[in-house]
């Protein structure tokens, strides 16, 4: 995408049926149309991939034209987890206790090397990735992932957040999920 184009364009509308004055489309499709365009995300920064998303939130690249301007420094308000940098194993808990907060449904976004696998650091006291405490929906490579990475990242939310059943967190699956984490379910 063209960082410097000015079109405003409109989100694309849900599959429906369409008449003189009446638009009817699936529940599901118009749920997850607005949430998708309204993701709120506690950014979870530790170290240098927390820069990288600092310049992603800047007025060149701009996250917010996704509908992601305002950032939640609160679990209970947030619906995207972005976890970014070296997470040690002491800070662990803390990851894992700010994700039980927040309500559902929530997605997980795990950025860079470090957050992702522990990175260059191989060592003792570093987790060696996030998704061994709390499951994780998009990882994003790099060390540090540029901020185009970082958007498209977050464009793959989007497009788990569209097309996601409103039953999906009452299902089998997720419950079985999130138990395999030791969380008592997800709702
Ligand atoms: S992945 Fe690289 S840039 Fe990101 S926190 Fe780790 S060392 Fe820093």
């Amino acid at each position: 995408m063209e960082i410097t184009d000015k079109k405003v364009s409109l989100a694309k509308m849900p599959d429906g049926h369409e008449g003189a004055g009446f638009f009817a489309t699936k529940l599901d499709d118009a749920v997850g149309l607005a949430r998708k365009n309204s993701i709120w995300p506690l950014p979870f920064a530790t170290s240098c991939c927390g820069i990288e998303f600092m310049a992603t939130m800047g007025a060149h690249y701009d996250l917010a034209r996704y509908g992601s301007e305002r950032l939640s420094f609160s679990p209970r308000q947030a619906d995207l987890l972005m976890v970014m940098g070296t997470i040690s194993k002491k800070m662990a808990p803390i990851v894992r206790q700010v994700y039980e907060q927040m309500a559902e449904p929530k997605w997980v976004l795990s950025m860079g090397a470090c957050a992702s696998s522990g990175g260059i650091f191989d060592t003792y006291s570093v987790l060696q990735g996030i998704d061994r405490i709390i499951p994780v929906d998009v990882y994003i490579p790099g060390c540090p992932p540029r901020p185009e990475q970082v958007i498209d990242g977050v464009l793959k939310i989007h497009e788990l957040v569209q097309n996601e059943s409103s039953r999906r967190r009452y299902s089998e699956d997720y419950k079985s999920l999130m138990e395999s984490y030791g969380f008592e379910s997800g709702k």
